[in-house]
């Protein structure tokens, strides 16, 4: 097995890109197990930018292959909001819920409320090349929340995929339309042809 780096504490994600890589023949390892603890800090202006940060830091200190993910929500009429500030929206004490209520004041009597999620992989090899892909997927702001399920924003997005709230959508469901999983699998076409 290839021992890959995988630059993040969510263990969901570890799980997803784990399940995903294996059959490829790569063995994620996690950060704690190369011993990296410090806090990233994630000041870029885009999601590529941001994954890149956290690739190149972890690499630079591990020197071994890593990928990283940064993703967000992206509303039309908020100019592309809340984007990578999507986690902190509502400040740096925000929570998901917080978030969401900010979200439905800003689109109040907004009739225009399509969205997207995006998803940026990136990936940097034993050399340092680095590679990047990109996942989204389109949707609509609701009025208010609909189902529990998910995290971050899915009671509030509607897939067009799916024509269903993410807070309604089974894992299975939404993983097969979702950002995260289209990014990977672009990812997974990079690693394979490596
Ligand atoms: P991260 O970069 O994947 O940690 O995502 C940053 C933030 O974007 C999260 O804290 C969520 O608020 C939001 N977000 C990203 N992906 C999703 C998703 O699949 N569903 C709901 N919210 C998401």
């Amino acid at each position: 097995m290839k021992k890959l780096v995988f630059a993040s504490n969510n263990k969901g994600k570890i799980k997803e890109v784990s399940d995903m890589l294996a059959p490829l023949g790569y063995e994620i390892i996690c950060l704690k197990d190369v011993g990296f603890f410090d806090e990233i800090i994630e000041d870029g202006s885009s999601f590529f930018e941001n994954s890149l940060i956290k690739a190149k830091t972890v690499f630079d200190f591990c020197h071994l292959p890593t990928i990283a993910d940064d993703s967000g929500l992206m509303v039309d009429a908020l100019g592309g909001a809340p984007g990578v500030y999507s986690a902190r929206y509502s400040g740096e004490s925000a929570t998901d819920e917080s978030n969401k209520a900010l979200l439905l004041t800003n689109l109040k009597g907004v009739a225009d409320r399509r969205a997207k999620f995006v998803t940026v992989f990136t990936y940097v090899d034993e050399n340092g090349n680095v590679y990047q892909t990109e996942g989204q997927t389109s949707g609509r702001i609701a009025e208010q929340e609909i189902g529990s399920g998910g995290f971050g924003y899915d009671s509030l997005f509607i897939s067009d995929d799916l024509n269903l709230s993410f807070g309604l959508a089974t894992e299975e469901q939404k993983n097969s339309v979702s950002h995260r999983s289209r990014a990977l699998k672009k990812m997974l076409e990079t690693l394979d042809r490596k």
